[in-house]
This record gives C-alpha cells, sequence and structure tokens, in this order.
C-alpha cells in the first residue's frame, strides 16, 4: 500500500519510512509542499507535516482535499488544540503529535483506512491452515480459534505479514513489545516457544541464528 509521506525533518522521515515498509508500506517520502501537490501517483494514505519549508502544512491538506478524498494524517510537533482542530475541520482524517512510534502512526493509519473504506477493511488473511483476523484478534486452525494471549497474536499477527521473511529479534521486540526496546529479548524467545506448541506442524517459526525470526505457513 502507498503511502505519500510529507515532512522536511530528515531523521523523522527516515525512521518513519524505515518504520512503516517494515509493516508493508511503500512509502514514498518528499519534503515540501509543492513536491506532494505535484505527485500525482495515487496514494493510499498520505502524512503531512505541518512545519513545511514552503507552506503550511494545513494548505497542503486544504488542497489535498479539494482535489480528492485521500485520507491524510496530519503529523506535528504543534500540539496545541486550535491546529488539531483546524486540520481536522479542513479534511484531515487523524492528528499525530510528535514524538510517536511508529506502532501509534500505523494503528492510526489502519484505523483511518478502515473508516474510509469500510468494505475493504483488513480481510481475515487465511495462509494454509491458519486464518488471521486483526480486527476481531482471533487466529483459527484448520477451522478451531486458538487460545492465544494478546501478545502472542500480536507476535504472530506482525510475523504473519510477511511469511517467508526474516525478522530481526530487534524488529519484533519493537513492534510487538515496545518501540524503544532496549536489553535481552528473552521474552521474545518464551513467546516464540510457546506459539510453536500452539501452532503445531501448520506452521514452522524458524530460527535465523544470530538474525532472528521467521515465518512459515504450510
Ligand atoms: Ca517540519
Amino acid at each position: 500500500m502507498r503511502v505519500l509521506l510529507v515532512e522536511d525533518d530528515e531523521p523523522i522521515a527516515e525512521s518513519l519510512t524505515r518504520g512503516l515498509s517494515r509493516y508493508g508500506f511503500e512509502v514514498r517520502w518528499v519534503r515540501t509542499g509543492a513536491e506532494a501537490l505535484a505527485d500525482d501517483d495515487e496514494a493510499a494514505i498520505v502524512l503531512v507535516d505541518l512545519g513545511l519549508p514552503d507552506m503550511d502544512g494545513l494548505d497542503v491538506c486544504r488542497e489535498l482535499r479539494a482535489r480528492g478524498d485521500v485520507p491524510i494524517i496530519v503529523i506535528s510537533a504543534r500540539s496545541d488544540e486550535v491546529d488539531r482542530v483546524v486540520g481536522l475541520e479542513i479534511g484531515a482524517d487523524d492528528y499525530v503529535t510528535k514524538p510517536f512510534g511508529v506502532r501509534e502512526v500505523v494503528a492510526r493509519m489502519r484505523a483511518v483506512l478502515r473508516r474510509v473504506q469500510p468494505a475493504r477493511s483488513e480481510p481475515a488473511q487465511e495462509r494454509g491452515r491458519v486464518l488471521i483476523d486483526r480486527r476481531g484478534r482471533r487466529v483459527h486452525l484448520d477451522g478451531a480459534e486458538l487460545e492465544l494471549t494478546p501478545k502472542e497474536f500480536d507476535l504472530l499477527s506482525f510475523l504473519a505479514e510477511e511469511p517467508g521473511a526474516v525478522f530481526t529479534r530487534e524488529q519484533i521486540m519493537e513492534a510487538v513489545w515496545d518501540e524503544n526496546w532496549f536489553g535481552p529479548t528473552k521474552t521474545l524467545d518464551v513467546h516464540v516457544g510457546v506459539l510453536r506448541r500452539k501452532l503445531g506442524d501448520a506452521a514452522s517459526l524458524e530460527t535465523v541464528r544470530g538474525v532472528g525470526f521467521r515465518l512459515v505457513l504450510t
């Protein structure tokens, strides 16, 4: 899914681009309002910083809204209520205040996308014998519901976004536990062990030595 990111702050843009691509989004990053308005590839959603070098992000939102109904999320360091209200009044769908974690942004994006595209809202994903229903936070194996704790669900759901891909321990800890997570990852091994047992031979959660894990659904 294509995301247009309008942000002049490089560290923020780079970390968002990295973070969002980890969640399967394809990010096109531009630094100015003019570039954002000149971008004619269809984005599924737009993230707009308010403090841009060439124009006010609110004007970018207003112009995008005048052109169509692409979902817009304002990202801003300004936390005052006026900007938030104005942003929403001129047609932004949501508002995130800096500093934020990638997980928070992804959650907002998914919520906005669900609201604007109710018919296409994250259908349950069936892979092999495993069916993952992210909206209902339920997993079925061979048609029977698996009992999973919230973290087990989050871990499985994260790895299943790209079956076969290797995710590093750090990526997994950051996405599933906390975006600023540092330290030992023993809790991850414990959860991996439990998931292996619960999934049985319907999936293999492979250890990639020195790197992390990959999920293979059979
Ligand atoms: Ca800025």
